[in-house]
């Protein structure tokens, strides 16, 4: 009987390591478990924020992945019974299997901001996962009147994207200028520095002037409670800001399915072996993307792809009683601040002692002209046809 292998999320991960298993062995029966029927991606969501995207060019359909001979199934995984090897499904179906891939994503954690819920965020929306989300923030930003204020609220480490919730302020900041140009941006963050600061700093500048203020924790930016229905937020410092439109990115932790089946530690994220992406808990469980405890990799979709085709190779590797491969990793996250402005940081990453290190890599000089800037978010725009391509088909 050939060798069955089971895949948990068809997003940036789980959809990388379905197809490179079943290219690598085309005899393994791979299936791949995934509610939605069509994908949208968070990156370049924040460039359909900005208006220079329509939304359907976020979607991402199964077709090319089922045409390589994956068997994709439209469900969610409930439960994992690591003795008997099966994974039970929403619909009631149990699948055994030899080797189990865990590409699940993050979960917000509602209420770690008080008044923080998933009711709250059909006010205040997250927009940290792509779909409904992303169209109910991008909705509410058309409905602002000019002069109003955009809170965004910034998560502390870990979470989903270092870069993400600055490339989203640099999206809205151009389509206020565009359209709102009285409409100011306040970034109230959980922390103290993040992902390329100088570099989209000096750019806020440059471009949209003091249109964006950044508080950063020590300055009282971390906010704890959250009136979604008032558009108010309180800092620990006990000030309260009045948002027009409120995005709350709250703080967040490995999905669901990483806990139920015991891959995740109390850190509310997955170790893993850096060399093959097992689970340090759970035999025959691989698990990759931002459910993982991967630093100094980011919780990227770039990192999620580069580490599921490491987990695809050691799988087939074991499947045939090989020894895992020597790995080696790569990640590069671009970020548009402007139409014809793009910055990045990329990273080679090895394994040494058991450890993931930086290889080699860097971020955008400061001082670059605007050549280098547009040819950057060009770079950016190529980044996202390849990825898409390499993942979805
Ligand atoms: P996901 O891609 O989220 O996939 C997880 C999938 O698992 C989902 O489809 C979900 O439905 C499914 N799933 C979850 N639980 C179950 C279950 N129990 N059963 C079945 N299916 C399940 N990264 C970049 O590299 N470049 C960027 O420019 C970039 N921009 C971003 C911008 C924003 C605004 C945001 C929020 C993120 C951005 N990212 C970017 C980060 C990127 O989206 C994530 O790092 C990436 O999606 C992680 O891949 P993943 O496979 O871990 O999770």
């Amino acid at each position: 009987a050939s060798a069955q292998v089971v895949v948990v999320g068809g997003g940036f991960g789980g959809a990388t390591a379905a197809r490179y298993i079943k290219r690598r062995d085309p005899s393994i029966h791979v299936r791949l478990i995934e509610p939605a029927k069509t994908f949208y991606t968070c990156p370049f969501s924040n460039l359909y924020l900005g208006g220079l995207r329509r939304f359907e060019q976020q979607a991402h359909s199964y077709d090319d992945l089922r045409a390589q001979g994956i068997e994709i199934i439209h469900d969610i995984a409930t439960a994992v019974d690591p003795d008997k090897k099966t994974v039970q499904l929403a619909q009631g179906a149990s699948l055994a299997y030899d080797k189990l891939l865990l590409s699940p994503g993050v979960d917000m954690r509602w209420h770690a901001l008080e008044g923080y819920d998933e009711e709250a965020a059909e006010l205040a929306p997250h927009a940290w996962k792509a779909g409904a989300q992303t169209q109910l923030l991008k909705k509410q930003l058309d409905a602002m009147p000019d002069g109003g204020t955009f809170i965004l609220v910034a998560p502390e480490n870990p979470f989903r994207c270092p870069p993400g919730p600055y490339e989203r302020v640099s999206m809205v900041a151009h389509y206020f200028s565009q359209h709102k140009p009285k409409s100011k941006i306040l970034i109230l963050d959980a922390k103290d520095a993040f992902s390329k600061q100088a570099l989209f700093q000096d750019a806020w500048q440059h471009i949209y002037g003091d249109m964006i203020e950044w508080v950063p924790m020590s300055q009282g930016g971390r906010v704890i409670r959250v009136d979604a229905k008032q558009g108010l937020v309180e800092t620990e410092f006990g000030d309260q800001h009045q948002a027009d439109v409120l995005n709350v990115i709250p703080p967040q932790q490995a999905a669901q399915i990483a806990h139920q089946s015991g891959v995740a530690d109390q850190s509310l994220w997955v170790p893993i072996d850096p060399t093959t992406f097992a689970s340090q808990h759970v035999p025959d469980v691989y698990v990759v993307g931002d459910a993982t405890i991967a630093s100094p990799m980011p919780k990227s979709g770039f990192a999620a792809n580069t580490q599921a085709k490491v987990a695809a190779a050691a799988i087939v590797n074991a499947l045939s009683g090989q020894a895992p491969a020597e790995p080696s990793f790569t990640n590069t996250c671009y970020s548009l601040i402007a139409p014809d402005y793009g910055i990045s940081v990329g990273h080679l990453y090895a394994v040494n002692n058991n450890q993931l290190v930086e290889a080699s890599g860097g971020v955008s000089p400061r001082d670059a002209d605007a050549d280098f800037r547009r040819r950057e978010a060009q770079y950016g725009a190529a980044w996202y046809e390849a990825i898409s391509l390499d993942i979805w088909g």
